[in-house]
């Protein structure tokens, strides 16, 4: 990457279009931008660019700025905090733009357009037969003093655009990307202001991160090639530009667009999913940047101190959810059992059957840790540990018979492991098990046979954690009442 020098006030922004859901691009921005500010002692401003009205989806900008909070992603300037700079959302903003637009006409930096929809369709259609690039033609540009006047007079509908210079190149020293140079005949005489009076992107964008001191200009790669008319944007005001750093892709394992396909799309989805906050930045942190060759697991404050804008690559990087998965299993096993099982709580109540909540706090906190080796997402509460919630387990799903065994043979050794445990006095694991080991052999059944029926008979399933460890934290009232209840099962079949 470019060197840069870190100025000594630091301001970086994110700034989302409230056009859908915080994705896990949009989300890796900001948190680049705010770990760069923290790691300066710089601001994080957000700034809502709502200035494509047709695009809006009602809800985006809650979704978005939710999103931030659940992930403590915090803000100094912004809506919800305010700050001196505001207001924070673009279309509160417009008398700005057009202050700017008219400022570029009288220089001589943009003109009105009044080229209709129909005729903007015939150019383009003529460049594509004619296999010339696509772009506007300057019609406009070239009207005379007396005409234009004359069109805007009648009221006509028109845009503002700007007056690209037909020669030259526009320069950039990208942080991440290096030197990055356009020619500028290439760039069409893009708009500024739209027919329904509100700014572009492009103007709104270089209005606001002058105005706004911004920086740095931390963005997705995709915004790359928006930066000469930034550029010129910047040149014809007066401004000097911010340091652009344009942010890796991300894509899919298949090296596809991230889509729907590779995971959720909403950031709170994964928190709906039960992720980890901390382990979901943990990952994001990764999408592009890296600590060093090899770690994978890091807390956020090693991220906070260590982030810089040199560790971050060119390559694109690929978001793959089985590394988030497996992060948010190693997140999950370093939690103490009181904030797993807090963080388990809201699932167990959102997931288990109707009847079982509410959960009892103590009872949860004993399951915590049979289960958490096991769990990878917190999402899995319910189903991971719904039998030990169960008033009555289904047997028409579990393999209550032993391969080697019959029913009747069954029967007896449920009725076997009963009187076992009734003289069992602490109904703690590791006597439960000399108990029933005992037994077992008493009723010449193999380990096998005995401990898969029982663990069966006692959870309805054939794969839990501990069978003594799980006996234990049922208790001696549900683990008798199921053995019972298996029995009975066995001797209606
Ligand atoms: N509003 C743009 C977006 O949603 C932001 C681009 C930029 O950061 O300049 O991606």
């Amino acid at each position: 990457m470019t060197q840069s020098t870190i100025p000594e006030i630091v301001r970086v922004r994110y700034a989302p279009s409230p056009t859908g859901l915080p994705h896990i691009g949009n989300v890796r921005t900001a948190m680049f931008n705010w770990l760069f500010a923290r790691r300066h002692g710089g601001k994080f401003v957000v700034r809502v660019e709502d200035t494509d009205q047709a695009r809006l989806v009602p809800g985006a900008v809650d979704s978005i700025l939710d999103g931030l909070e659940w992930l403590g992603i915090d803000w100094d300037e912004g809506p919800r905090v305010g700050g001196p700079l505001g207001p924070y959302l673009q279309s509160e903003r417009l008398e700005l733009y057009r202050d700017a637009a008219e400022k570029l006409i009288s220089r001589g930096n943009a003109y009105r357009c009044y080229c209709t929809p129909e005729r903007l369709a015939e150019v383009r259609e003529r460049q594509r037969q004619e296999k010339r690039s696509i772009g506007y033609d300057r019609h406009c540009r070239g009207l005379s003093g007396g005409e234009g006047e004359r069109l805007l007079n009648t009221g006509a509908p028109h845009v503002i655009r700007f007056a690209m210079p037909v020669s030259g190149t526009s320069e950039v020293d990208d942080i991440i990307r290096g030197h990055v140079e356009w020619q500028n005949e290439l760039v069409d005489d893009f708009v500024l202001i739209k027919s329904d009076g509100f700014p572009t992107y492009h103007l709104a964008v270089v209005v606001d991160d002058h105005l706004m001191n911004i920086s740095h200009v931390l963005r997705a790669e995709e915004w790359l090639s928006s930066t000469p008319r930034h550029l010129q944007l910047y040149a014809a005001l007066g401004h000097d530009p911010a340091q652009y750093g344009h942010l890796p892709m991300i894509l899919g394992p298949d090296r596809a667009k991230l889509s729907k396909r590779h995971g959720a799309t909403s950031v709170l989805e994964y928190r709906d999913m039960g992720y980890l906050p901390e382990a979901l930045e943990n990952f994001m942190a990764l999408l592009g940047w890296s600590l060093d060759d090899h770690s994978d697991v890091m807390t956020l404050d090693t991220i906070k101190q260590e982030f810089s804008l040199e560790r971050v690559g060119k390559p694109a990087a690929i978001f793959d959810i089985t590394r988030l998965d497996w992060i948010n299993g190693v997140y999950i096993r370093q939690l103490e059992s009181e904030r797993l099982a807090e963080e388990m709580m809201p699932f167990l109540e959102r997931d288990l059957p109707q009847g079982a909540a509410p959960v009892d706090r103590d009872y949860l906190l004993r399951i915590v840790p049979l289960i958490q080796e096991r769990l990878k997402v917190l999402g899995e509460s319910a189903a991971t540990t719904s039998y030990f919630f169960a008033e009555t387990l289904d047997y028409g799903e579990a393999k209550l018979i032993q391969r080697g065994m019959e029913a009747e043979g069954c029967v007896a050794a449920l009725e076997g492991a009963s009187e076992a445990l009734a003289d069992v006095e602490s109904f703690l694991a590791d006597d439960l098990e000399a108990r029933l080991r005992a037994a077992g052999e008493e009723l010449g059944l193999r380990p096998r046979e005995f401990f898969g029926l029982l663990r069966e008979a006692v959870t309805a399933r054939s794969a839990t954690p501990s069978l003594f460890g799980v006996m234990e934290v049922l208790g001696r009232e549900r683990v008798e009442k199921r053995i019972a209840a298996a029995k009975e099962y066995l001797e209606g079949t």
